[in-house]
């Protein structure tokens, strides 16, 4: 009977020791950092709302988004990483959708999300063009109302995200205005944003804040001289503005702290 006791006893204290590991190893947030297009092909499909296109914006050197936006994706993964923790505050782990020159399409690069332990946001990194170079800022763009349990959320997180970066981007182009954040419905006649779509599959994601950051228009001169020539010194201020966003973002709302509301989550739109 003793050893009996004696064995349970044991198997008691290796299971809490197994708990107390999984705890803490299942503390660390996971933040998604997703480089907009790549590759040489469209991806996916516009019947499984799946579409990616390879490239989008050119700036006037010939340099593509898709380059840039790994890029300074690879800058915000090594500023979140690190990131000081505080005190009681959870550590953050930063994926990429994809870390090469490839183009996974939009039910792939949601996957990635939805299979992070502890996913906790999730920025799609892209750079804008328009009308021959008219246009200059930086805006985010959210899942609609309609469709998005956690619009509140995605608003707030967005707008923040894209003021930040803004400060960034306007200490190297002080015209460079920040935007209010867009909704996605203009998106594809109206059917959204394909991440949005894919990532609404998953239940787990739905309280995580989400967007599109459109970090500069690149199709102009002066972006190019001020923003794209000298990107050693220019990325890292931008990242480190988004990293810091994200991770305050995160002490102050942590995952499963915003309560969603009621929307359509109908697939069939
Ligand atoms: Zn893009």
């Amino acid at each position: 009977m003793r050893a009996l006791v004696m064995r349970l006893f044991l198997l008691s204290l290796l299971f809490s020791r197994i708990l107390l590991f999984g705890a803490s190893a299942s503390e660390e947030f996971t933040v998604i950092i997703d480089p907009g297009h790549g590759g040489t092909h469209v991806t996916g499909t516009h019947l499984l709302k799946s579409n990616s296109s390879p490239n989008n914006a050119t700036s006037p050197s010939g340099l593509r988004e898709k380059d840039l936006t790994l890029e300074l994706s690879r800058e915000i993964q090594s500023a979140l990483e690190s990131e000081p923790g505080t005190k009681g505050a959870p550590a953050i782990k930063c994926i990429l959708t994809r870390t090469n020159d490839w183009n996974p399409d939009f039910s792939e690069r949601a996957k990635v999300a939805a299979e992070a332990t502890n996913p906790a946001a999730l920025v799609s990194i892209h750079f804008n063009t328009f009308a021959h170079g008219s246009a200059l800022g930086t805006v985010a763009m959210i899942h609609c109302k309609e469709r998005n349990p956690n619009h509140e959320a995605d608003l707030r997180f967005a707008d923040g995200l894209a003021a930040s970066t803004s400060g960034a981007v306007r200490s190297f182009l002080p015209r460079s205005p920040v935007m209010d954040s867009i909704n996605d419905y203009h998106i594809h006649d109206g059917t959204g944003a394909y991440l949005f779509y894919q990532m609404a599959k998953y239940p787990q994601l739905d309280a995580v804040p989400k967007c599109f950051l459109e970090v500069e228009f690149i199709d102009r001169r002066d972006v190019q001289k001020r923003l794209l020539d000298d990107r050693s010194e220019t990325f890292p201020v931008i990242a480190k503005a988004i990293a810091d966003y994200i991770a305050g973002y995160l002490r102050e709302h942590p995952p499963g702290s915003v309560a969603l509301s009621p929307a359509n989550k109908d697939l069939d739109y």
